[in-house]
């Protein structure tokens, strides 16, 4: 498809801009640019057919089944579009007195309790804008908790071989060691390799339950309290809380801090690098480290904003991505408690569906009931077929849905993680299992046609290591003009 830049025609206007009613005033001629802006000149129907086109290549959770596991892509309400843009909520300068703004700061309070009350915590930051950012600031919590004691000899963090790839990276960008402990054979903490590795220079742990297999750890408080008592710190990835709203809480499973991804299991849109929230939960004890510009309730009633004494500091400006907070409460508002817990049970029985319509085709990668997500390995087709995992996600793609998620966690060889969600019907997960299914048999008998999947969008295979390490951002006019 053409860029805009490569579409536009010279002297081409869009738009008549009025003739001003107020006095033209002279500018420093310094001030004035020395060429005219570069911008593309087009008509208001070439605008509007550039940006369908760009719509048309992009696949998001309103054009159909998208499990990508651990990315939680649920259906964004509607309603929370239309909260977030009320003209009271957009219209608000982040610079303004706080008593002008109380009923932004109303927002970021109510928010903050209701998710302090799921997740069994005492207090909460906003600023982060999403899930690693969050598990930063927590890790630095942990740390400013530590050194606030004079406890300076805890170098390092546990971390399970399950983790999330964010975790280890927290943990390292803190300036910690990660350690890293084997699952025991059914995806669970291996206690005895927990219990080898904890001990003085244990600042703490980090992890996530139900796992990124999709299993929950029934050790776990014993898990927590085996770091406990190693005077370590247990710090919960909560960006699988999809699983368990209403059920279980980190906070009574014994840990101290946690962050939430408001832009996974709270349903405000994600995905094409746009704004998160990383939500950091934490007990008491972490309260007093939290970023600046913590929204309190003051006794009069009124909110007020608190600079905690010992703070780490801050990790974004003003009060982060407010209105994906706004989003976020709109969504909790409307389920309410008993609709959260429908929601995280559903989440679980959708994943059991579509992880038994698959059995006898894919081996799921651990025995019995799974939480909100599944893996499957497909190591043995692979070997049999050479129909690599990658093959099969992108082969679904042609099928009309968006592939699982792809290699991860590493532990599974050929791994595909799915993740239906709660807001996908029956008819979806049905449609999704026979797509897989007619898959796996086109792998037997046409292989070569798999290996060049996709074959239905605007490009097949890109060079995705290319894209990440040397990605082109700008148009460049120069080569354009060649
Ligand atoms: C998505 C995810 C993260 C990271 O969240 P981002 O918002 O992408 O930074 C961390 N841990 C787990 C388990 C996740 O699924």
């Amino acid at each position: 498809m053409k860029l805009s830049f490569e579409r536009s025609v010279a002297g081409r206007r869009g738009v008549l801009i009025p003739k001003t009613a107020v006095p033209s005033a002279r500018l420093d001629g310094a001030l004035l640019r020395k060429a005219p802006l570069r911008l593309p000149e087009l008509s208001e129907i070439d605008v509007s057919r550039h940006y369908s086109e760009l719509e048309q290549q992009v696949y998001g959770v309103n054009d159909g089944f998208y499990p990508l596991g651990s990315c939680t892509m649920k259906y964004n309400p509607a309603l929370n579009e239309q909260v977030a843009s009320l003209e009271g909520f957009t219209g608000i300068h982040p610079l303004q007195p706080a008593e002008t703004a109380q009923g932004a700061l109303e927002v970021l309070v109510y928010a903050k309790e209701r998710l302090c009350t799921l997740v069994g915590m005492d207090e909460m930051t906003f600023q982060p804008a999403a899930g690693a950012h969050g598990e930063f600031t927590g890790i630095l919590l942990i740390k400013r908790y530590h050194e606030s004691r004079g406890d300076c000899a805890r170098k390092k963090i546990i971390v399970p071989d399950s983790a999330h790839g964010t975790n280890p990276a927290t943990a390292s960008m803190a300036g910690y060691t990660v350690v890293n402990i084997p699952s025991a054979p059914d995806g669970t903490v291996d206690l005895s390799a927990l219990c080898a590795n904890v001990g003085p220079d244990t600042a703490g742990l980090m992890l996530t339950n139900p796992n990124t297999l999709g299993i929950f750890d029934k050790n776990i408080l014993e898990i927590t309290k085996i770091v406990h008592d190693a005077g370590g710190l247990c710090y919960y990835d909560g960006a699988n809380m999809n699983a368990i709203m209403g059920a279980a809480r980190p906070g009574d499973m014994g840990f101290d801090v946690v962050h939430l991804n408001l832009h996974k299991t709270f349903s405000t849109p994600h995905g094409g690098v746009g704004p998160g929230a990383g939500a950091v939960g934490c007990k008491v004890i972490l309260a007093p480290f939290l970023p600046n510009r913590l929204p309190v309730r003051n006794a009069d009633g009124s909110i007020g904003l608190l600079d905690p004494e010992q703070s780490i500091g801050r990790m974004k400006s003003f009060y982060g991505n407010f209105l994906v907070v706004l989003r976020a409460l709109t969504y909790i508002t409307m389920l309410g408690g008993d609709g959260l817990q429908e929601a995280s049970e559903t989440a679980v029985l959708n994943a059991n569906y579509l992880r038994v319509l698959l059995e006898g085709e894919l081996p799921a990668a651990n025995e019995g009931f799974c939480m909100h997500e599944f893996v499957v390995s497909l190591e043995a087709l692979k070997k049999e077929t050479g129909v690599s995992a990658m093959d099969v996600a992108k082969s679904l793609i042609d099928a009309g849905m968006h592939p699982p998620t792809m290699y991860f966690p590493l532990i599974v060889h050929e791994a595909l993680m799915f993740e239906p969600t709660e807001t996908e019907g029956k008819e979806t997960l049905d449609a999704a299992a026979s797509a897989v299914k007619s898959i796996l048999a086109r792998a037997k008998t046409e292989p070569e046609a798999l290996h060049a999947a996709p074959v239905t969008t605007p490009i097949g295979r890109p060079d995705e290591v290319g894209a990440a390490r040397n990605p082109i951002l700008r148009y460049d006019f120069m080569e354009a003009a060649k």
